[in-house]
């Protein structure tokens, strides 16, 4: 079977799991990546080692049969562990029993799709090949070649998955009535490492879940890894009192750690030192419509980078990845362009979702997490998920182990607040206990599942 040649920009999570799926469905895939193949070179450093992968990425997995494979190294995470400046623990549950986030190397899996998607014979793969240039009207690329030679490549159909830089959403930012907009963050972001012990027990903290350390203006978070290290990551203004600015010197940085994150200071390895040599990276949100212009289509951080604090990026972008499959499975009769209008129309209006909600959730993380009315706010949110769960799923649930639209969980997450703010007033919490008042506040605060 031949459906014709697709281009694809980029072999990252997203472009590689595509291409295993675009070939599944019999089309020739010419696959372009401006790196060296990760399998051989170091992947460069500076960018998250480790990815929160859950129920939507899963999913997408599970189409190319990797889901198993994956989540076999992964190390599941089922809550927040939330440390106090005294090294103090409290604990959040994500969701009710059985329901976990999991943390995944970012190479491994990008080297697994690649290995997969090179396995078919649908599928050419071109490592250090940089897309230059792009025609909409003929769906054609420019490809500077490693001798720096400018090639053409035509095909029936272009994606970009090429991240949160695209060049070919820059060159549709050149075409008429593009909407475009990218905002950056005050924050910036430093990765740092708490290596494993020797022998059985590796973990230097509790292994099974995403560690939170929240001080308000700023945070740092920790996710586990298989070989039992711990990958930080601190999230800081760049500049104020408390900033990447104000810590100039190693003496800075031990003084700031021992202020504010002193439990990890003898957890974490060559801290000073490593805190000058990592890079600092920015924190974008890029939002634009439409995302297709003639056969040409965006899809993941090309089309919607967001802020990493609801771990859905790589998510949403291999949640594009099973709509834009299903669409061609069940629409491809009526050609690309109808393909391509529906896969934006139902993807935009969600990617715009979660970039909201991405950045509701970094204040939750870094600040509301420490205040008594956010965690009593929470306690009332478990008490109903548990309770009345055929009635009421909370918006961290909705968004990480639903496949609710992103817009649905966002639109419910504000129905939900209400609700639980009604309840903390006076003695209303007294109804959590009595189905009948319960049943009909689910109807008055218009709640659905
Ligand atoms: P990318 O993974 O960026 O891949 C794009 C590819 O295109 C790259 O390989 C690049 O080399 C290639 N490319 C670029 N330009 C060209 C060109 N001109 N020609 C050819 N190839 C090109 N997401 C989660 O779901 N969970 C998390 O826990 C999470 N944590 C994160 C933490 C941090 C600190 C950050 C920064 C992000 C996090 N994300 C997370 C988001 C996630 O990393 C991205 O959403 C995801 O990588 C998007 O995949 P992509 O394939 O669209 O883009």
């Amino acid at each position: 079977m031949n459906n014709g040649k697709i281009i694809i920009s980029g072999a990252g999570l997203a472009g590689s799991l595509l291409a295993s799926c675009l070939a599944n469905r019999g089309f020739q895939v010419e696959v372009f990546e401006r790196r060296p193949d990760m399998r051989k070179w170091k992947a460069e450093g500076g960018r998250s080692i480790n990815l929160a992968l859950s129920n939507r990425g899963i999913k997408a997995l599970r189409k190319v049969h990797m889901d198993g494979p994956v989540l076999k190294e992964a190390i599941p995470m089922h809550g927040r562990m939330m440390h106090n400046t005294q090294g103090v623990l409290t604990y959040q549950p994500y969701g009710t029993e059985g329901q976990f986030i999991n943390s995944v190397s970012r190479s491994g899996l990008n080297m697994k799709l690649i290995s997969l998607a090179e396995e078919k014979q649908e599928v050419n793969l071109h490592f250090s090949h940089r897309i230059a240039d792009v025609n909409f009207e003929s769906t054609t690329v420019w490809v500077e070649t490693p001798e720096g030679q400018m090639v053409e490549h035509k095909a029936d159909a272009i994606i970009a998955a090429d991240g949160a830089f695209s060049p070919i959403r820059l060159a549709m930012q050149k075409t008429n009535r593009f909407n475009y907009s990218q905002q950056y963050e005050n924050y910036g972001y430093k990765e740092l490492e708490i290596p494993p012990l020797e022998g059985d027990h590796p973990f230097q903290m509790e292994p099974n879940a995403l560690h939170i350390w929240p001080r308000g203006e700023f945070m740092m978070i920790a996710l586990p890894n298989p070989d039992g290290s711990f990958t930080c990551t601190l999230f800081l203004p760049y500049e104020g009192p408390i900033s990447f600015d104000s810590l100039q010197t190693e003496d800075d940085v031990h003084q700031f750690f021992h202020t504010y994150f002193a439990d990890t200071l003898p957890l974490i390895s060559r801290l000073e030192q490593t805190f000058f040599s990592n890079p600092t990276g920015s924190l974008v949100t890029v939002r634009c419509a439409p995302w297709v212009r003639g056969k040409v289509a965006l899809l993941g951080d090309a089309a919607h980078a967001i802020v990493p604090f609801y771990g859905q990026g790589m998510n949403c972008a291999f949640e594009d990845v099973a709509v834009l499959d299903n669409l061609i499975e069940s629409n491809m009769s009526a050609g690309w362009e109808d393909v391509l209008d529906r896969y934006q129309k139902e993807r935009i209006p969600n990617a715009n979702a979660i970039a909201d909600l991405a950045l509701q959730n970094f204040i939750e993380m870094r600040d509301l997490v420490g205040h008594k009315d956010f965690l009593d706010f929470k306690e009332i949110e478990h008490t109903l998920c548990e309770k009345y769960p055929h009635f009421f799923k909370s918006q961290y649930e909705l968004v990480t182990f639903s496949d609710v639209t992103y817009k649905t969980a966002l639109e419910s997450g504000e129905k939900n607040a209400s609700l639980i703010r009604f309840l903390q007033e006076n003695d209303n919490r007294q109804y959590l206990q009595q189905p009948d008042q319960m049943h009909s506040l689910f109807s008055r605060f218009h709640i659905s599942v």
